[in-house]
């Protein structure tokens, strides 16, 4: 069997690490969840006081990208790997609504994609590997043999991003998750640096008219494809 580099790019909430984890489980491959990484650097910044609904303290935050560490360690309990900020299990605690609030505006900084797209790339080195994110088919692997570019109503993923608060305790209001949904959109879609767009050879699933299990057996499907086709 070929080895293989799958990037599966989308709007926020539509599903996408879960249909990335499920695919790496059946292919024996590493996921990764780079959106992760992005909301890491976030949490840091907000340890560090460099960021908040006030102020951001860009520079000293780029000053400071030498002092993070970040490492995805693979819990077998989950089948994926949780990620470790500077050695500490960061993976519950960055995706509160806090982080989520902020971390588009990390995410625009050219220096903080630079440092954390070199890393990605090192993670994919040998194929094998299933990436989630905003650029992976566009950036990080332009030349990943399988890509897919989901999308879905705001207001669907809202819903999937709310029930997933409320199942974890955290006191937010649908409306408050709508706007986020939509506010990281806005940012995602409009920066200068690495934009969220489609690449052109990606195959685009709309997940607001297939079932979770009708996703994963069409991507499923591409991706046995293409590497039986070898
Ligand atoms: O995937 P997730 O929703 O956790 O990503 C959080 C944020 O990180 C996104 O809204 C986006 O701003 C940023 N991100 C990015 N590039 C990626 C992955 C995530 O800019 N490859």
């Amino acid at each position: 069997m070929k080895n293989i580099t799958i990037a599966i790019d989308g709007f926020s909430s539509t599903g996408k690490s879960t249909i990335a984890k499920e695919l790496a489980t059946k292919l024996k491959y590493v996921y990764v969840d780079s959106g992760a990484m992005y909301r890491a650097v976030t949490l840091y910044a907000m340890q560090h006081n460099l960021i908040s609904e006030e102020f951001f303290l860009k520079e000293r935050l780029i000053d400071a990208l030498n002092n993070i560490k970040l490492a995805f360690k693979f819990n077998p309990d989950l089948g994926f790997g949780e990620i470790y900020l500077n050695e500490v299990n960061v993976e519950t605690e960055i995706r509160n609504m806090k982080v989520s609030r902020l971390v588009s505006k990390v995410a625009e900084i050219p220096e903080v994609r630079k440092k954390l797209v070199e890393q990605q790339q090192q993670m994919g080195i040998n194929k094998s590997v299933v990436m989630d994110g905003r650029d992976i088919g566009t950036v990080v692997f332009p030349d990943a043999e399988l890509k897919i570019f989901m999308t879905a109503s705001a207001e669907k993923r809202a819903k999937r991003r709310f029930d997933e608060f409320l199942d974890r305790g955290e006191q937010v209001t649908f409306a408050e998750t709508l706007k986020n949904v939509e506010y990281r959109d806005h940012i995602d879609t409009t920066r200068k640096d690495s934009p969220l767009v489609k690449a052109k050879d990606a195959i685009e699933i709309d997940n607001s008219t297939l079932t979770r299990k009708e996703q994963f057996e069409k991507v499923y499907k591409c991706a046995l494809e293409i590497i039986g086709s070898d």
